[in-house]
């Protein structure tokens, strides 16, 4: 309990030199109030004082740990190992002056959480964070029991929850960290549940086996790059709350097919689902079968290399799950002359809502751009725009700018160079650079007097 409040100086000093002898440090936790805790995790974290921080979460005397909005950079990687190894997992001896209080450690990177959740009421510990799905939770084992129940922690192993976000790109670092959590499962004894909401798999196939420990229900977040549809589809059915679905360079046989049938149902079944990547599915020609199938919350749509149709876009059109997005990237989709008249009207249609476009390299030449234009200039919510990549001059690029300067809520442009700075159109190495600063001097003048000096405009070199 915070019953005293400590000056703020005066805490600092107790935390450095508490820093300055690690192993006296270690010593004094048996001793230290609660309230200094949270302020000398900190430290030790930021510092990276290893042996301090896990001798810490050996006796953590609050119910959650949170890594929260500390920064994680590459070299807190041993840190955080050091952590959940030494995450305890059975009771500790009551001798022990000090037992762990802890019974969540959360290992992710997000910014709106704080080191440990306020103790409302100091008898039943509460974490906001704490797993509200899986079997294996601490509320649904512990369901309607007491908590705190002393004689229910000393019989059998309390469940401790492990929030981690997982994302396996074939790294060692990676290897290494599943290996360590796949081993501490096999320790608890099945009192440890490793709860990871977003998941992120390079080469799917890789790893078929070492998911097996995960409870998929738990995921939020899934992104796959690489992998067939149809072990997608075998994952996909044992989740049911994904807000967010990526999906890149998948395989399957085709959009006829079973497979892909079965894919359809599950993401209709996602009724939480925000945001949706297909990037790289070559829908062309099916796009209304995938829009028929999403569910009407539809937030964030990527779309990109989809090879996309007249019939497609005419279909995105009149869909009325496309008609509150926020995002939209069709990028790398060929847009015809005929595209244009149901891309104005999508545009129309999202007016109100769309934050983020991307039309990069959907060869939008000076005409279509131009017919684009009075769609475009009526999303006045848009904060990102993005046209790289396509033919446009510079007097239209220049024309563009003045249509899309008034718009006071878009804050980055990502333009297309203008095509009098190649030699040959679209070789990035026939790329004229001083034309292009000249370009960039130009549009930076135009900017100032429109007194828009709060819009970015960038563009890709490489
Ligand atoms: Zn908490
Ligand atoms: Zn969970």
């Amino acid at each position: 309990m915070m019953d005293a409040v400590v000056p703020s100086t005066l805490l600092d000093l107790a935390v450095q030199s508490l820093l300055s002898n690690e192993s006296a440090a270690i010593q004094a936790l048996e001793d230290i109030p609660r309230e200094l805790f949270v302020p000398l995790f900190i430290a030790a974290f930021k510092g990276g004082h290893k042996s301090i921080l896990s001798a810490m979460v050996k006796v953590w005397p609050f119910y959650c740990l949170h890594i929260g909005s500390l920064s994680i950079q590459e070299s807190h990687h041993e840190l955080l190992k050091a952590m959940i190894e030494y995450l305890p997992l059975c009771p500790a001896q009551n001798s022990a002056p000090r037992r762990p209080k802890i019974r969540i450690l959360d290992l992710r990177q997000v910014t709106y959480s704080r080191i440990t959740c306020p103790e409302v009421i100091s008898k039943s510990p509460l974490c906001f964070h704490s797993c509200a799905y899986s079997d294996h939770s601490i509320t649904k084992i512990e369901g309607h029991l007491p908590l705190g129940n002393s004689g229910l922690e000393t019989q059998s192993p309390r469940p401790v929850e492990l929030l981690v976000d997982i994302s396996l790109d074939g790294s060692l670092i990676e290897k290494e960290f599943l290996d360590l959590l796949v081993g501490k499962v096999e320790e608890s004894s099945g009192s440890l549940h490793v709860c990871c909401r977003d998941l992120q798999v390079d080469k799917l196939r890789n790893y078929k086996r070492t998911l097996k420990f995960l409870d998929f229900n738990c995921v939020d977040r899934l992104s796959v790059t690489k992998g067939s549809l149809s072990y997608i589809n075998s994952i996909l059915s044992r989740m049911a709350h994904l807000q967010s679905l990526s999906l890149l360079k998948v395989s399957f046989r085709s959009l006829n097919g079973k497979v892909f049938k079965i894919f359809l149902s599950h993401l209709q079944r996602m009724e939480n689902l925000k945001e949706l990547n297909l990037a790289s599915f070559y829908l062309k020609n099916h796009l209304d079968k995938v829009l028929r199938f999403i569910p009407p919350g539809l937030d964030f749509l990527y779309l990109p290399f989809c090879n996309l149709s007249s019939r497609d876009y005419q279909f995105l059109s009149q869909s009325p799950q496309a008609t509150h997005l926020k995002l939209l990237n069709l990028s790398n989709n060929t847009m015809y002359w005929n595209d244009l008249e149901p891309i104005c009207t999508l545009l129309v249609n999202l007016s109100g809502t769309l934050q983020i476009l991307e039309l990069n390299n959907c060869h939008i030449s000076d005409s279509a751009i131009s017919v684009l234009i009075p769609a475009l200039i009526r999303c006045t919510q848009l904060r990102v725009l993005g046209f790289a990549s396509n033919p446009i001059t510079m007097p239209i690029l220049m024309n563009i700018m003045n249509y899309l300067t008034p718009l006071m809520e878009l804050k980055y442009v990502i333009y297309p160079i203008p095509v009098h700075c190649f030699d040959e159109w679209h070789f990035q190495c026939s790329l004229d650079r001083r034309k292009l600063a000249i370009v960039q001097l130009q549009l930076k003048t135009m900017l100032e007097l429109a007194q828009r000096n709060d819009m970015k405009w960038i563009t890709y070199t490489e």
